[in-house]
């Protein structure tokens, strides 16, 4: 049960939020802008108070949520900003010989009420990327942050009602049982990013108002290393791809699959970058987060023992510490290899080639992200044909998601819908198919009643 006056405030905030867009106050391109530049005077304005939230609920560097976190949206909203008035044009269509004279359009019309619920690995992304899509589609929102990231969740709470508009925009704080009576009201549309455990839950939710919903989910994201051709940089990418936000990234490299004369030549290379990027005791750095609660932390640790410690390894319960961490000998059937791990342990693995790497994945709930590292394009294509990913990239890691042009979301078991530029915008609106005639001429072919000359015609047509 949400608590007790949470139920009203909540009926209260959506009937208000309803009247807006039935007021029509989220539709005209002004409204649209001014809301994506309020948002971004937000993350620029309160970027101290981010910042310190980060810190406290991730022990986050400024550095890394500059990069991750608030610069990744400010380039979504500067996207958007510059395309907008273009994405929100009528799309004209080819008209079929049979309904001419006339034209076919495509017009872009917002959802309505919509439902932003976020995760806690990246509080600042996660809830602001999407609320740029619902903005830029023009309609109404409720977010609602996760109260796992805490400090963050009450900084959006705090500042985004003093910059955005409060009848169009609202924050709802709270966990499971909040979540829960959220859910439990119709909307127009859902956007759910975290496990796909919870995703199963607010889909069968929306089920019942058949409120279509877009899920942001996670899964192991396999790493295929297939040579040893500048094993420095493929380690490196590895390395930051892996332990930035101490693993818990969605599309984190989950796992690597390594011909096996390269397990060892890569393990080395990996335990060189971790002492680059964060010194002799990644404890130390101020640049290695730690884990983001005591359940994870204990659930993490008893990972440590599926496989042989090749780096790493290190914990502190009072701080949440787990070192970068890499594992051979790990048996693909241990309880590590069978949940997305979301956390700054590596197993590596050796296969015998590309045909029992792709038979490896194929295996398995397919992947948020896939990453290849070769440079046989034969063996790289074989990959990109033979398997399913939510995104891949060759040779490097985590890159593509910045990335507006390209598609950002799941398949499968790691999500549906896909986001980033103008998918969000469209993810965000009901593309609504028109056509446009004048009531003259109106040809008998097409009514009873029906003779075979008739048929023949309309065959043609
Ligand atoms: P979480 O525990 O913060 O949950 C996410 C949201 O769901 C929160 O707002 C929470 O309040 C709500 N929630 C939790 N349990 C609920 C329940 N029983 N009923 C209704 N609502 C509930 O985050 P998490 O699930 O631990 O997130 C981690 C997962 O998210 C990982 O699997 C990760 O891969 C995935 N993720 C995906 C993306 C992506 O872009 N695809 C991004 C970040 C995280």
């Amino acid at each position: 049960m949400a608590p007790a006056g949470y139920d009203r405030n909540l009926e209260n905030t959506l009937n208000k939020l309803r009247s807006s867009f039935r007021e029509g106050t989220t539709r005209p391109l002004s409204w649209r802008m001014k809301q994506l530049e309020a948002l971004k005077t937000f993350l620029v304005e309160r970027n101290e108070e981010l910042n310190a939230a980060l810190w406290q609920d991730l022990r986050k560097s400024s550095h890394e949520a500059a990069v991750t976190e608030q610069g990744l949206v400010i380039a979504e909203i500067d996207d958007a900003l510059e395309h907008l008035a273009e994405w929100m044009k009528t799309e004209k269509v080819a008209i079929p010989l049979i309904n001419q004279p006339g034209y076919c359009e495509i017009r872009r019309e917002p959802f309505g009420l919509t439902l932003i619920i976020g995760a806690w690995n990246y509080p600042v992304n996660l809830i602001p990327a999407p609320l740029v899509g619902a903005i830029a589609g023009g309609n109404v929102a409720v977010i609602k942050p996760s109260e796992i990231a805490a400090a963050t969740s009450s900084v959006l709470a705090r500042y985004l009602p003093e910059y955005l508009d409060p009848n169009c925009i609202a924050v709802m704080e709270g966990g499971v049982e909040e979540t829960q009576a959220i859910l439990a009201q119709p909307f127009d549309f859902i956007f759910y990013t975290g496990s796909s455990r919870v995703g199963k839950i607010v889909m069968t939710k929306a089920a019942v108002h058949l409120t279509p919903v877009f899920l942001e989910l996670g899964g192991k994201s396999p790493t295929i290393v297939l040579d040893d051709k500048e094993l420095g940089v493929t380690a490196r990418r590895i390395t930051w791809g892996k332990f930035i936000n101490a693993g818990q990234t969605c599309i984190a490299p989950d796992y690597v699959l390594a011909l096996p004369h390269l397990v060892q030549p890569l393990i080395a290379a990996i335990k060189g970058a971790i002492k680059e990027f964060y010194g002799e005791d990644a404890e130390q750095s101020p640049d290695y987060c730690r884990v983001v609660n005591d359940k994870n932390f204990e659930r993490l640790s008893r990972f440590l023992g599926d496989g042989k410690l090749e780096i790493g390894g290190k914990t502190n319960p009072k701080e949440r510490y787990i070192a970068p961490t890499v594992l051979s000998h790990v048996s693909p059937e241990s309880p590590i290899m069978q949940e997305e791990i979301f956390g700054p342990l590596l197993p590596i693995l050796p296969i015998a080639n590309v045909e029992e790497a792709i038979q490896f994945v194929n295996l398995r709930p397919k992947p948020l992200a896939l990453y290849i590292f070769s440079g046989d394009k034969p063996a790289v294509e074989k990959v990109l044909a033979e398997t399913s990913s939510g995104g891949v990239c060759i040779n490097d890691v985590v890159m593509h998601m910045p990335v507006p042009e390209l598609p950002f979301g799941g398949v499968g078991a790691s999500g549906m819908g896909s986001y980033h530029g103008r998918r969000s915008f469209e993810s965000f609106t009901h593309a609504k198919g028109i056509l446009i005639k004048g009531r003259w001429p109106d040809f008998a072919i097409r009514y009873p009643p029906y003779v075979d000359s008739q048929a023949k015609l309309a065959k043609i047509l």
